[in-house]
């Protein structure tokens, strides 16, 4: 069971003079303070955390956004940010005693620049929105989450999310070029930009996956790729677990790098076809569905080298897209396949751990052993080109020590993760969900020369607080925080 920081009461105490002073800064509907408006803010899609925000403000300015969060800063009051709170890690939980600055009216598309193949969007412009625009030029934004439809660039760049396609096309640090974000203290930066590499640290590279930690980002220049030529895509069938990840292992070895390369599990593949029918075999162990894009002559010289190596792998049925249709009917399915999932199990856990492609075999079977220990069942879908893993723990929160027992089994799958050299996340960010598991993968002093970075940007510790470190420290104090004799310095400080 996680814990969040204690609520600060003298925070608490002032919460009208709060609401009264914010509302002077967003007027009307931007300040949400009633109860049953906040509530639908309570959680983001970790659903087994729940927590009322103090109150909800929805800046639509940058102007705002300044304002804000630089009387949130002198007032020493927390600030949670948040996207369209789709992240699957608690990033966006908000805090009692915290502020929760929805970004979602920033959804302003301000360019699609063809000749420097690039979009200039707000934060609360969603995934797909961005590939839409630009798809009138013959471009698309690459990264893809499953949660295209509803998640938004600003969690995106948060996250640093990633999705089918960015095997071979990056996630969404590769994607994103630029971004302005304003920092606690009210004060406007612009990182990167139109042109290639600025000079100096790589500040970009820091703010993309900081999720919600720095500053909020109040704008996003991103990459547009121009749409492939063509694309197919195979579905490949295995009777082992063991034969899809080998293939997976030798396809990326021979030095193909597939648009897309995912893997799902029995599970998974009866969960999707029943909810999508994506004419997915269903008398298979493994399926991969693996897309090869360029032009004609290279993705069939592609398909043909892919089923070769299948074939050798022990391949069941193998059957390549016939039309646009059809791929697009193939994908659908693993879009689809949380949702799926969702159907047939009142709730899940969804795990992020990415290992080396060569593990995949091993630690599903291991995680098939997890299911026998924790009386739970696990589907898995996930990006298997990218050995990033996403166990899906099927729990019912109504029914007693389920949660605590699904919590268990996934902390046990992230440090199987670790143990084998991999790590514990791949795209969906620590947040609250494993945040207790950082010790697992980084020491203290790891961990202190991360918060030192963090106190670069936010001195108080107010964006966010509660998120990705196990324990909270004040910049100041950094380095010289140990247990001596049994007792912590600055016991005022929260732990938890
Ligand atoms: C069904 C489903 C499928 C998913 N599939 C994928 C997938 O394939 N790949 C993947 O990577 N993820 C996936 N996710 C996870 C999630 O969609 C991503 O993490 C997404 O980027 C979150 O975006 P959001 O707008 O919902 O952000 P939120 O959930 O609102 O927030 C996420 C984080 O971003 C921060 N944040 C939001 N906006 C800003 C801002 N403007 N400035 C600073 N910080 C900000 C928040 O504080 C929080 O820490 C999936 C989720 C679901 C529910």
């Amino acid at each position: 069971m996680i814990v969040m920081p204690q609520p600060d009461e003298a925070v608490l105490a002032r919460r009208g003079e709060i609401v009264a002073a914010l509302r002077q800064f967003v007027p009307g509907e931007g300040v949400i303070d009633a109860e049953i408006g906040r509530r639908a803010f309570e959680c983001d899609a970790l659903t087994a955390y729940r927590q009322l925000p103090m109150v909800v403000v929805l800046p639509e300015t940058t102007a705002q956004v300044v304002d804000v969060l630089r009387y949130c800063a002198a007032n020493r009051i927390k600030v949670v940010p948040r996207g369209a709170g789709t992240s699957l890690s608690g990033g966006a939980l908000p805090l009692a005693d915290a502020v929760l600055l929805g970004m979602g009216k920033f959804k302003r598309i301000h360019e699609i620049d063809v000749a420097n193949r690039c979009a200039v969007v707000q934060p609360g412009v969603t995934n797909l929105a961005v590939t839409q625009a630009a798809q009138a030029y013959g471009l698309y934004y690459a990264p893809d989450p499953s949660s295209q439809i509803a998640c938004t660039i600003g969690g995106n760049v948060a996250e640093n999310s990633g999705g089918v396609h960015c095997l071979k096309y990056g996630l969404t640090t590769n994607n994103v070029i630029g971004v302005e974000l304003v920092t606690m203290e009210g004060e406007i930066v612009r990182l990167g930009g139109k042109h290639f590499d600025a000079g100096g640290y790589d500040l970009l590279g820091v703010v993309v996956g900081s999720e919600g930690m720095l500053g909020v980002v109040t704008e996003a220049t991103v990459r547009l790729l121009p749409t492939p030529p063509g694309a197919r895509a195979l579905l490949i069938g295995f009777s082992t677990i063991e034969g899809a990840a080998d293939c997976v292992a030798e396809i990326i070895g021979a030095g193909i790098v597939p648009g897309g390369m995912e893997m799902m599990d029995r599970l998974a593949i009866q969960a999707a076809e029943d909810f999508v029918h994506a004419g997915y075999p269903l008398d298979v162990d493994a399926l991969l569905i693996v897309e090869l894009d360029g032009c004609g002559a290279e993705v069939d010289h592609l398909i043909s080298a892919v089923e070769s190596i299948a074939g050798k792998h022990g391949a069941t049925t193998c059957r390549a897209s016939q039309s646009e249709a059809e791929r697009l009917l193939f994908w659908a399915g693993r879009k689809a396949a949380f949702p799926a999932v969702g159907r047939i199990s009142p709730d899940y856990l969804c795990m992020d751990g990415t290992i080396p492609r060569k593990r995949i075999g091993e630690v599903l079977l291991r995680i098939k052993q997890m299911e026998g220990q924790y009386g739970l069942r696990c589907a898995n879908v996930f990006h298997a080109g990218d050995g990033n893993l996403h166990p899906l723990i099927l729990y019912d929160a109504n029914e007693p020590g389920e949660l605590d027992r699904a919590e268990q089994f996934g902390q046990d799958i992230l440090r199987l993760c670790v143990e084998v050299g991999g790590v514990l996340t791949g795209e969906h960010g620590v947040g609250v969900e494993k945040r207790d598991l950082m010790g697992a993968m980084f020491n203290e002093t790891d961990l202190n020369q991360q918060q030192r970075l963090k106190c670069a940007f936010d001195t108080e510790g107010l964006l966010n607080p509660g998120k990705v470190f196990p324990q909270l420290c004040r910049c100041a104090e950094l380095g010289r925080m140990h247990v001596h004799g049994g007792k912590l310095r600055f016991p005022d400080l929260p732990r938890f």
